[in-house]
Order: C-alpha cells, then structure tokens, then sequence
C-alpha cells in the first residue's frame, strides 16, 4: 500500500524548503497541491520533475479524497501539499488525512514551517501555553461571539487574518478582550518580515493611517497579562532578508 505524506513547504523564503521535503517529493507518485501554479514553481525550483500534479482544495476535496485512497490502494505514495505552511493548518488536509487513517493508510508527516508557530516564538509573549485560533467568522456577529469564547483564556492567542480584514478584527478584538499587548507578525520570511509589539490600542491607531498590506499573524496575550496602560509605546522591528541571511 502506499503513504500519504503531509508535506509543509515555505511561507514565504523558498530557503525554509526542508532537505526532506525535497527527497519525499521527489520520490512521490502523486502530488496532491492545494495551488497547482504555486506548487509547479515550487517543483520548478527544486527540479521535481517526476510526480503526477493533481489538485486538492477546499472546493474539490470530496470529489477528489476517494481517488487519492485509490492511489494509495494501488501502492502508489501520494504527498499533500498546501499553497504554503504546513498543511492542515488551516489549510485543506484534516478530511484525508482522516479518510486515510480510516481507510488503514499509513500517514507520514514531513514538518516545516507554520505561520502561527514562526510567529508566536518571536512575538515576545508567553510561548509555553498556547492557542491557535486561526481565522475568525467574517460575520461580526459570530466574529464577536467566536471571541467572547477566547476572552478569559489564559495563553497566548494565534489569529491568522487577511490584510483587508485585519481594522475590524482588530477593533473587535479590543473591544471584547480590552487593551493587552499584542504582536502582528507581518511577511514572516519574506523580505519585509516586520513585528509590531506593542498593545491593542497602539495597534488599532497604526491602522487607522495606513492601509494593511501583506500576510499576518497576530499573536494576542492572554487574560492575565497586564498592560500598563498608555505607557509603552508600540515597537515595530523589521529586518530585510538580506539583513538575515548574508
Ligand atoms: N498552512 C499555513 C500555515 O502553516 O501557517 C496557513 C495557511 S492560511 C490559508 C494563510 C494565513 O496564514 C494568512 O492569511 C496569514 O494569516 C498566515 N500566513 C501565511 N504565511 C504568512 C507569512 N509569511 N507571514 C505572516 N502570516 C502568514
């Protein structure tokens, strides 16, 4: 029989590629991507030329789950690939890895980078408890309710968020759980990697004079981190890539 692998690639620098991913691609019949254009340039890249390409995303997943088990049936190794990260998170992934576990498949996971994780550990907040939220409803009323869930959690949060989405969750965010520091992790790998570290408010009035752009990650405090109102101001670092790998 064959073995689904779960395979994370980057989030951004080509370089985070792991050495094993490369192997276990490259030696997979199958290649199950979420984004076939981005994961052909990905193969591109690092010459994978053997593995059939097929799609798998959120809108084709049924359709597609019973052939990737008729591979797997067939001997053949198939591995899952998300647009970027580690699939799963939220990305497509939880249903075959489930279909496959069920169905006596072995499963294999190659790990790499994550958005939330690369983000938490330089955020400058508490890292030994954690939750990851991921994206919130986009409906405000169930946004807020989602929230009002998290309020009184004692670690620290994870959100992922679109740029045009980021003002309203974040007046959400301090509305409901009030003024706390917080972290947006923005670009992470890329060439305009940049942390703001500061509190809600701070970073609320940031957005009000310039337009979000980019991919981010917040990472919020828990309940029981207190913030000393008004007095720090936000820090924003950003280092360019040719600033962290030369
Ligand atoms: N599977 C991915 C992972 O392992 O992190 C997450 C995929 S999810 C569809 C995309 C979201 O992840 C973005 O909206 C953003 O919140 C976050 N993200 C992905 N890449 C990022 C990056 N380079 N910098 C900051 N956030 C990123």
């Amino acid at each position: 029989k064959g073995t689904l692998f779960l395979v994370a690639t980057p989030i951004g620098n080509l370089q985070d590629m792991t050495f094993r991913a490369v192997e276990v691609l490259k030696r997979s019949a199958v290649i199950a991507a979420e984004d076939t254009r981005q994961t052909r340039k990905l193969m591109s890249h690092f010459n994978i030329e053997g593995p059939r390409l097929m799609s798998y995303h959120e809108h084709n997943k049924n359709r597609m789950e019973n052939q990737i088990l008729e591979f797997l049936e067939g001997g053949l190794d198939v591995s899952l690939v998300s647009d970027a990260g580690t699939p799963g998170i939220s990305d497509p992934g939880e249903d075959i890895v489930r279909a496959a576990v069920s169905a006596g498949h072995t499963v294999v996971p190659i790990p790499g980078a994550c958005a939330g994780i690369t983000g938490l550990i330089a955020s400058g907040l508490p890292t030994g408890q954690f939750s990851f939220v991921g994206f919130l409803p986009r409906e405000r009323k169930d946004r807020k309710k989602e929230l009002e869930r998290w309020k009184g959690r004692k670690e620290t949060l994870i959100f992922y968020e679109a740029p045009h989405r980021l003002k309203d969750t974040v007046k959400d965010l301090l509305e409901l759980f009030g003024n706390r520091p917080v972290t947006a992790a923005r670009e992470l790998t890329k060439r305009y990697e940049e942390f703001a570290r500061g509190t809600l408010e701070q970073f609320h009035e940031s957005l009000q004079t310039e337009a979000p752009k980019g991919e981010y990650v917040l990472l919020v405090a828990g309940a029981s981190e207190e913030t000393a109102d008004g007095e720090q101001e936000v820090w924003w670092s950003s280092l360019t890539l040719e600033e962290h790998v030369q």
